[in-house]
């Protein structure tokens, strides 16, 4: 039995999916106007392994995120570098996939973007307006709040503190756009203001609010009510307690059965923040650090506890990953060497039950809230009493099948969480070293890694193509393909193959 936190009951409750065997899940997605940053990334890993945790407990999972590709902070950001807003959004979505997939992120099933789904929404504001949920006010379309009773209850928030909070802003001339009837009312439909992308609209041309896109395609892509409503819990208060409530109000159904939020990632115990800017973006840490041991930081903490970040932490999260890498090799060499026909000198029974104790604990731990800290605790342990096991001694030929049952246990958990142990061993530090050359000669690489250099030279080579530089863009492939690297354009970004 799988237990969850569920934010709105504000307790563990258990698992039990609308649909038998299956789990349908809406995680928000970025706002695309920006690198994505390690806290937002952190969300997003939650989620993943969340995920990759169902899956592997053998549910079919269908997992939906959007893509925020219209809102004010695109529009300002394509005014500053005076291109359309709608080339900043799908340059910065390009980038977030290539971010993601670096980072071991399983793409969604379904990624929609606002922007192919106008008329579903303009659909969805005409029917909360036809509910007696929405009105219209020069052009803009508020929801009312106070038509759905069940508003608050996702937050903990009570509508009538909330409503003489905003009297007491409004007495100050804060906080009120007077179009709407009443301070607690939020945008569904935004009046087009000049220069602004818009779309036509029975109320004339504009575009939609942020809450009201994901209501939409959360409903779209996997009907009401869908399992796991999920992201990072600065999205409880407004994003989500709006989703919910015009959803259910225009349905008259629940939307989501579970709301699940991951904790925030902090620097100095302060949150992670575009606009604190106190951020590290995603792409850079990783330039640095393997995804493997970033994906082990996270992991160290459970998914709902606050995060706190250090370059220190990120370096004990890869020496702890190393340990496991290094049992693996382990097993590895001395399956390798093992003399052929040599008798067994490993207690078989020992290993079956160490294996045994580890599915064991790794399930207790990840059913009870996806509790992986825990899970780690035990892999951890087992990697230890196999350590011990083997000491320096080396093997018998009748010890490798139950040493690779072993090793198998081991990259299966490991995987499960998203952690690849075998990664290093198929590409990545093998990568051969004249592609240091070869970037040095291409970009002015200055590094000494070669993976380092490889994926330097497939962002300069994505840059090239936005650039409609072909000759870089080829020179990249093909100085590449004459080491035996082949570059694949793939829907989830560029990929090496020998
Ligand atoms: P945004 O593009 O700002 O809407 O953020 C995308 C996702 O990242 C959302 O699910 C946010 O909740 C999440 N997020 C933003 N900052 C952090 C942080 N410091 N730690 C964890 N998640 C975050
Ligand atoms: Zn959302």
């Amino acid at each position: 039995m799988i237990k969850l936190y569920d934010t709105k009951q504000r307790r563990k409750v258990e698992l039990e999916p609308i649909h038998e065997g299956e789990v349908r899940m809406y995680v928000c997605g970025p706002t695309v106007y920006n690198r994505i940053h390690i806290g937002n990334a952190r969300t997003f890993i939650s989620f993943d392994t969340i995920r990759r945790y169902l899956q592997w407990r053998g549910y079919k999972v269908t997992f939906v995120q959007n893509i925020t590709d219209v809102d004010d902070k695109i529009i300002n950001k394509a005014n500053e570098a005076g291109v359309e807003p709608a080339a900043v959004a799908s340059e910065y979505t390009e980038l977030f996939i290539a971010d993601m997939d670096r980072a071991a992120v399983m793409p969604p099933d379904i990624r929609p973007r606002a922007t192919e789904e106008i008329d579903s929404m303009i659909s969805m504001v005409e029917r909360l307006i036809d509910t007696g949920h929405a009105y219209e006010a020069e052009g803009d379309v508020y929801f009312s709040v106070r038509s759905y009773p069940g508003y608050g209850a996702l937050s903990g928030r009570d509508v009538d503190e909330m409503e003489s909070g905003h009297r007491e802003l409004q007495a100050e001339g804060l906080g009120l756009e007077d179009r709407k009837l009443d301070p607690l009312d939020f945008a569904v439909w935004k009046a087009a203001k000049p220069g602004e992308p818009s779309w036509d609209s029975p109320w004339g041309p504009g575009r939609p609010g942020w809450h009201i896109e994901c209501s939409v395609m959360a409903e779209k892509y996997l009907g009401l009510p869908f399992d796991i409503h999920g992201g990072g819990s600065d999205l409880i208060f407004p994003h989500h307690e709006n989703e919910r409530a015009q959803s259910e109000a225009a349905c008259g159904c629940t939307f989501a059965k579970y709301w699940m939020h991951s904790g925030m990632l902090q620097i100095n115990a302060e949150k992670m923040s575009k606009s604190l800017g106190n951020f590290r973006l995603l792409h850079e840490v990783l330039d640095q650090t393997r995804p493997e041991a970033l994906r082990m930081l996270m992991l160290q903490t459970h998914y709902r506890s606050p995060l706190d970040f250090s370059e220190e932490r990120l370096a004990e999260a890869d020496v702890a990953l190393s340990r496991m890498e290094q049992a693996v090799k382990t097993i590895d060499w001395l399956c390798q060497t093992a003399q052929e026909g040599s008798e067994a000198v490993l207690d078989a029974d020992r290993l079956e039950a160490l294996a045994a104790d580890l599915r064991n604990g790794f399930q207790q731990s990840m059913d009870d809230d996806f509790n992986a800290p825990a899970a780690l605790g035990f892999l951890f342990s087992y990697v230890s009493e196999l350590n011990g096991l083997l000491g320096n001694r080396s093997i018998g030929a009748g010890d490798v099948e139950n040493l690779q049952a072993a090793k198998a246990v081991l990259v299966e958990l490991t995987g499960v969480l998203g952690i690849d142990l075998e990664a290093g061993a198929e590409d990545g530090d093998d990568y051969p070293a004249e592609v240091l050359a070869l970037a040095q000669n291409l970009i002015g690489f200055a590094g000494d890694r070669p993976d380092e250099a490889v994926n330097a030279l497939l962002d300069a080579r994505t840059a090239a193509r936005k650039a409609k530089d072909w000759a870089q863009a080829d020179g990249i492939r093909d100085g590449l393909a004459q080491l035996g690297l082949v570059v694949e354009d793939t829907p989830q970004g560029q990929r090496i193959k020998r």
